[in-house]
């Protein structure tokens, strides 16, 4: 699976932080890393379009905001390779067509699973929803600890940020904008 050069720059890695490739310990540990690096970023490989093609049948009544809460994100920051890991909270008002919950959670998926920032990757699920299932409104917010912020610099441990993005009705209608918020609990 992982070519003799691609094992080779691990080894590296490890000895540009003083570790010795070669130690018990760490003799499976390129492949593993290499492994978990490509589930970490295997949202490159996947296209919102495909995840977001399926919709639910017996849509047309609804026109009800649909909300899905604390989804699990974990990404890595491009900055530093460091995690970030939260909650994304959705909503959106639908026209006609509904999606499955674990599509939500396989959109998210999408994104995050890549080298991101957090605002692009709350913008690029919202982008993706209004795109795609062409709702009346999108809402997105996301909650996450950095650890590129904790554990490094300035060391605020524990600190979220957080970020949205509101599109159609959710962003230019204070009432549904408002239901959103309160149903997230905001
Ligand atoms: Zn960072």
């Amino acid at each position: 699976m992982h070519t003799p050069e691609d094992l080779e720059v691990i080894r590296n890695l490890l000895k540009l932080i003083g570790e010795d490739p070669d130690r018990e310990g760490l003799r499976e540990t390129p492949a593993r890393f290499l492994k978990a690096l490509a589930e970490y970023t295997s949202g490159y490989q996947q296209k919102p379009e495909e995840v977001l093609k399926v919709f639910e049948d017996g849509a047309q009544s609804v026109d009800e905001m649909v909300i899905v809460r604390d989804i699990p994100v974990y990404s890595l920051c491009e900055h530093h390779l460091a995690p970030f890991f939260g909650r994304a909270h959705i909503g959106y008002v639908p026209d006609k067509r509904i999606l499955g919950l674990s599509k939500i959670s396989r959109l998210v998926e999408v994104f995050s699973r890549r080298l991101q920032v957090q605002e692009r990757l709350t913008n690029q699920i919202a982008d993706a929803l209004a795109t795609h299932l062409m709702p009346l409104g999108v809402a997105v917010v996301i909650e996450c600890r950095h650890m590129c912020m904790e554990s490094r610099g300035v060391r605020h441990s524990g600190a979220t940020t957080a970020t949205s993005a509101l599109r159609g009705s959710i962003k230019t209608n204070p009432d549904t904008r408002r239901e959103f918020l309160s149903l997230i609990g905001h």
